[in-house]
């Protein structure tokens, strides 16, 4: 027998138990561990609330979750209610797939004021995420500022511009859409630092502000390279891409609130009393590629300002980290002998959700060539872990239990949404009697 631990529930963490449960059937034993007492990491909670056909893929991996040699093993902090030199003594290899949850950040003065957040913290917010239910960003004062040419600096521009009819059908959970109901920003500026043919942003996700029911996306032609320019471009999604871009300068909307997008745009740094009030913004010109500043400089108000930059993977003790890349240090997912890392905690943050699946195949491929199916290990694998837990006092859940937390979610949800958010851990363990 050989047991298998996987660090994270989130697609990369599924998908690599897939490819183990498939490659070893009765010969091993695959848990996957979460810190939160729910699972699917970000597709719960970084998945727009909106995209429900992209989280949709929860349904694969909830077959995976109920298969015979897999187990869901949540509530349980790697780093804390267990070390990962405890993991790797007792299961023959450790997966790292925690993901990367934290924002990177900016690097420029003013960060610090209230009113600035990252991505992580803005998403996590509206998608119910337990560390960010408190965020209570402010959406009183007008104007908003977005920094990022990516698809998350779409979503969050989308976020602040729906109307509530146009959140039917999603699980954005009560408290922010109560608060984005009451928001007061009609002005929505999405810095860029560099030009449209530099954007990361995809053709359905840019499509979609151009459909808003209230909102407008403003784009100045003149940010525009000449057209023909676009045929060079090889990547056909960019090309399609930066084709709405055009459409959008071509035939502008008057709606009530605008997203307006400001290309070569770097933000020097942010002010305000205490608060922010205003991003100030440097003009740049792109040179082979980089984005280079003229000196030529304004200001871009904001009471809110979003920074959608990226995301670092989170320390864990004896996990190595590549500081510069914000993941772990890793040579194609392999960490050590027995010790692994898939998905964002491999590549960095990028890369769609199916980026993830070969991820994870290939990791299970490596772990296969290294332990042959039918061998045994020796290790004391689940059973270990639930002994030292039980010693712990650490409570954990499975999947039987979010079976329980999902259908009191969806005993609440409000008409036409999937589900209702529970958003605090406590109350999730007080449902299922903890
Ligand atoms: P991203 O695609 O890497 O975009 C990050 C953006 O931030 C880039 O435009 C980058 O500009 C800019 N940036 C980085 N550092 C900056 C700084 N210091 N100042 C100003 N701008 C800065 O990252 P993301 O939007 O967080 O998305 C992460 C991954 O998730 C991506 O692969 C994305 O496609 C995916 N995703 C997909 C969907 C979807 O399919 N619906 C939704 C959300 C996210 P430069 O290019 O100049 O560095």
């Amino acid at each position: 027998m050989r047991h298998f631990a996987i660090v994270g529930s989130g697609p990369a963490g599924f998908y690599t138990a897939e490819a183990l449960a498939k490659a070893y059937g009765d010969s091993a034993r695959i848990d996957i561990i979460d810190k939160l007492p729910v699972p699917y990491g970000l597709i719960r909670f970084g998945v727009a609330p909106d995209h429900q056909s992209i989280k949709k893929v929860s349904g694969r991996y909830e077959k995976v979750a109920e298969s015979e040699n897999v187990r869901f093993v949540g509530n349980v902090a790697v780093g804390d209610a267990v070390s990962v030199e405890e993991l790797r003594g007792l299961y023959d290899a450790v997966v790292m797939a925690t993901g990367a949850p934290h924002d990177r950040k900016l690097g420029i003065p003013g960060e610090e004021l209230a009113g600035v957040v990252g991505s992580a913290a803005f998403v996590g917010w509206y998608n119910g995420h337990p560390d960010f239910a408190d965020l209570d960003p402010p959406l009183d004062a007008g104007h908003a500022v977005v920094i990022g040419a990516g698809n998350v600096a779409l979503d969050v521009a989308r976020i602040l511009s729906k109307t509530r009819v146009e959140f039917e059908g999603s699980d954005i959970v009560g408290h922010a859409l109560e608060r984005l109901m009451g928001s007061s920003i009609e002005t929505i500026t999405i810095l860029a630092r560099r030009g449209p043919h530099q954007i990361a942003m995809t053709p359905k996700e840019l499509g979609e502000l151009g459909r808003l029911e209230e909102a407008a996306p403003d784009v100045d032609a003149a940010d525009l390279p000449p057209a023909e320019t676009d045929e060079a471009l090889e990547d056909r999604g960019l090309a399609k891409s930066v084709g709405l871009l055009r459409q959008f300068a071509a035939e502008p909307q008057e709606k009530r609130k605008t997203v307006v997008f400001d290309f070569f745009a770097r933000p020097l740094r942010i002010e305000g009393d205490g608060k922010a009030e205003r991003v100030v913004v440097e003009e740049t010109r792109v040179e082979g590629g980089k984005c280079v500043g003229t000196g030529k400089t304004y200001d871009v108000p904001s009471g809110l300002v979003v920074s959608c930059i990226g995301y670092s993977s989170p320390h864990i003790p004896g996990v190595p980290y590549d500081h510069a890349k914000g993941r772990y240090e890793n040579d194609e997912g392999r960490i050590d002998e027995g010790f692994f890392a898939v998905g964002w905690a491999r590549r960095g943050p990028t890369g769609t959700i199916g980026t993830n699946r070969p991820d994870g195949y290939d990791v299970a491929s490596q772990i296969e060539e290294a332990m042959a199916v039918g061998s045994d290990g020796g290790k004391a694998g689940g059973e270990g872990l639930d002994s030292l837990l039980c010693e712990r006092d650490v409570a954990a859940t499975s999947f039987t239990d979010w079976r329980k937390i999902e259908a009191a979610e969806e005993a609440a949800a409000r008409a036409g949404s999937p589900r209702e958010k529970i958003v605090d851990p406590a109350e999730m363990l007080r449902i299922l009697g903890h």
